[in-house]
């Protein structure tokens, strides 16, 4: 009775400490807290990245050099070497009459280890040298005496089995075999409790293994098992173990979808007389997918409760089009609309074609930047607060700080990239705390009785779907996959530095024919003087030497926010043939006319970053170019992006390829806080599993049915919880 009561207190739970693991104490505990691993749950976490075959040990006779083997001989005698440049140690096994030498540099470690007549396992590389067969540091068990030998081979942790192999931590001191014994220890000792939250009905479709069992075989696979499938992690003990932490990930997103539904929004009415408004300010047919994303849109607006959703397109497939009608709906219901924009040349930017497009309709559109003198901001939120600013347009930091709108009945989010997972997650629990979006919300006892403006999130770079219904799985999502009419494909070349001339010649031509080109030069941070002062110089010689006769001008970050509206405007209007610009025209600029992109320095950018600047043209009738020059020695990865942009124009292909060279992390510009921390998931990897788990999760919530009952879905909504609350802290979920 004692005994088993004190078995039943050793037993580890997932959420005990990892210093209670046999094996590991307060000291290594902290080097695995730095890495993350701070309980049991996470040290099973911590997945094997690679396994090797170590089954079927050989006879020394058979070892072939090259190979890597696994054996078990006896020790017979042993050595300590010392060369000029390190201790070697070396040790002579032997199977009955044939012998082998294994050495290990750096091996005075090893010195008293070994005594003659011990049986060890050892596997490692068999290598040749001067004539013999070796093995170079190998790995090795000591077996023991010939009596215990064979029962402790079966139980070997290095040998006879498929071996996990796990990724070191604390500089090499933890090494992938003090993980195996480690791990070993805290499989062993783990509660045979653990709770399930997949319903039976997932696992049986899924073929999932027990969390139990998963857990086990994840780490020490049956003999036998597919080498393909573990290296690949598609091993059913893998797919339950990715599988269960994407659904969790996936049902709080849905759940906050859900939720969005049952709170109190803004009914906007569609009736002819918006219809009309909206026809007037058309220039022309939209697309289909332009129709159906206003479709989407327009039905959302209608409903009582707030708008969560997420306008995707490639440049160019003409979001800015559908975001003004979503905008005039809402106008024309007597609400304001708030449109925000990354950066302050994408407001303007953003502020020229709202005023150009719905001029007709004669509604009062606002500025609001940060270069403005303060009594101009003063006056323009006087209008705001008043209500007769009708669209209000400015940076997200302008607009989110205390700006006090009469009526604001629709936001509208130009996203850009800028926002990972982690920082909308914030924006969402700054929502939520506010009843509004972000800090638009007034104060509280202001609006606890109103309603929440609709939202419409655009994002520029194409996404993945997959991986869009992770990043954005609490909105609702509208695509607009289709370009409009009577483009002509961009030709796209790369060219060295030192075949200038015939490109200026060539936009000679295209000047001459009437059409406009931009030139733009790498500055990335606008504050780099160095920067800077290469781009000029640039402008200097194309302005003055190359194209005198012509018109150019220069844009830059840095400029006066006036004069740079006069700039773009006159492009706008022809009147500038030649653009010299740093990336400030990435986004946004839109003027048919232009048919030639030069970038100076293109391996210096980014692959998104290019599509971008392509992006800009192509979007009259005329067939445009984009001309990729490059200076000086291209990496591989440039190399690899670089021919990327002149092999396709589908931003989806290219953001597949961007989220492959560059990893998720870089991809979403976010690497410290914009993605969510998945323990084993990949978003590359594992996206045929993130679909499943979507498709599940949302299969769960509109149970129970007589597949899912309502106590398994309470059991799977309490996992979540759980998990949220320790991934992503104070969020809140359902
Ligand atoms: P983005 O999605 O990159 O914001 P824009 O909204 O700037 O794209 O649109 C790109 C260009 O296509 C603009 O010149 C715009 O006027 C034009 N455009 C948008 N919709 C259509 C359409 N249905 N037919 C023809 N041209 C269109
Ligand atoms: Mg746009």
């Amino acid at each position: 009775m004692l005994t088993a009561t004190v078995t039943i207190l050793q037993m580890l739970e997932p959420s005990t400490p990892v210093q209670f693991v046999k094996g590991i104490g307060p000291k290594l505990s902290e080097i695995l807290a730095a890495k993350g691993v701070s309980t049991v749950d996470d040290l099973l976490h911590h997945l094997p990245f690679r396994y090797e075959d170590r089954q079927n040990p050989r006879g020394i006779a058979e070892l072939q050099m090259g190979e890597m083997a696994t054996l078990i001989a006896e020790v017979r005698n042993s050595g300590l070497f010392r060369t000029r440049r390190m201790p070697i140690f070396q040790l002579t096994v032997g199977q009955g009459r044939s012998r082998l030498k294994c050495l290990w540099f750096n091996g005075a470690y090893l010195k008293d280890k070994f005594q003659p007549g011990q049986l060890l396992a050892l596997y490692g590389k068999v290598e040749l040298n001067r004539g013999e067969l070796q093995l170079v540091n190998p790995e090795f068990e000591i077996l023991g005496t010939e009596e215990t030998a064979e029962e402790k081979a079966a139980e070997s942790l290095e040998v006879g089995r498929i071996v996990p192999i796990y990724e070191s931590a604390g500089q090499g001191r933890l090494t992938s075999r003090w993980f195996r014994r480690i791990i070993n220890n805290a499989l062993k000792d783990l509660t045979p409790e653990l709770p399930e939250g997949i319903p039976a009905a997932v696992r049986r479709r899924l073929t999932l293994p027990s969390p139990r069992e998963a857990l086990w075989k994840v780490h020490w696979p049956t003999d036998g098992e597919s080498l393909h499938d573990l290296q690949s992690q598609r091993t059913p003990a893998h797919i339950r173990i990715i599988f269960e932490e994407l659904f969790f990930i996936e049902l709080g997103l849905e759940l906050k979808r859900r939720e969005q539904k049952t709170k109190t929004g803004h009914a906007f009415q569609l009736n002819d007389g918006v219809r009309e408004a909206i026809k007037k300010i058309l220039p022309f047919h939209p697309t289909g997918a332009q129709k159906r994303a206003l479709k989407e849109i327009a039905s959302d607006m209608e409903k009582p409760f707030p708008m969560r959703r997420l306008l995707q397109g490639d440049v160019g497939s003409g979001k800015t089009l559908v975001a003004f009608e979503a905008a005039i709906i809402a106008i024309e219901n007597g609400f304001q609309v708030a449109l925000m924009a990354p950066t302050e040349i994408l407001a303007q930017q953003h502020y020229f074609s709202a005023r150009r497009i719905l001029e007709p309709s004669g509604y009062r559109i606002v500025l609001l930047t940060g270069s403005l003198e303060d009594d101009r901001k003063r006056e323009i939120r006087r209008h705001i607060a008043q209500g007769d600013a009708q669209l209000v347009i400015g940076t997200h930091a302008l607009i989110e700080q205390r700006v006090d709108f009469a009526k604001l009945g629709l936001v509208i989010v130009d996203e850009q990239h800028r926002f990972g997972v982690m920082q909308r997650f914030k924006l969402m629990k700054k929502r939520d705390a506010n009843v509004g979006t972000g800090a638009l919300a007034r104060p509280a006892e202001q609006s606890s009785a109103a309603a929440e403006p609709d939202v419409l999130v655009m994002t520029a770079t194409p996404i993945p779907r997959t991986l869009a219904l992770t990043l954005y799985g609490d909105l609702d999502i509208s695509v607009l996959d289709q370009m409009p009419p009577g483009r002509t494909p961009i030709v796209t070349r790369r060219l060295g530095d030192e075949r200038s001339d015939e490109v200026w010649q060539f936009v000679r031509k295209q000047a001459a024919a009437g059409h406009q080109a931009y030139v733009v030069y790498p500055v990335i941070q606008e504050n780099e003087e160095s920067e800077l002062k290469a781009a000029m110089k640039m402008y200097g010689q194309l302005s003055k030497k190359t194209f005198p006769d012509l018109n150019v001008a220069v844009l830059h970050g840095r400029m006066d926010a006036a004069l740079k509206e006069q700039v773009m405007r006159l492009f706008q209007q022809g009147k500038i043939q030649i653009l010299v610009s740093t990336t400030v025209i990435e986004v946004g600029v839109d003027v048919p006319n232009a048919t030639v992109m030069v970038v100076e320095h293109a391996e210096r950018f980014g692959l998104a970053q290019l599509h971008q600047l392509r992006g800009r043209i192509g979007r009259g009738a005329a067939r445009s170019y984009c001309i990729l020059m490059t200076g000086g020695k291209v990496s591989e990865d440039g190399d690899r992006r670089l021919d990327a942009l002149v092999r396709t124009n589908d931003g989806f292909q290219i953001a597949e390829l961007d989220l492959e060279l560059r990893g998720p992390g870089e991809f979403f510009g976010t690497r410290q806080a914009g993605l969510p921390s998945f323990q084993v998931a990949s978003l590359i990897r594992d996206r045929d599993l993130l679909e499943l788990a979507k498709k599940e999760a949302a299969a769960l919530l509109s149970g129970p049915n007589s597949e899912i009952s309502q106590s398994e879905i309470d059991r799977a909504l309490w996992q979540m919880r759980t998990r949220w609350q320790k991934t992503y802290g104070l969020v809140e979920v359902g």
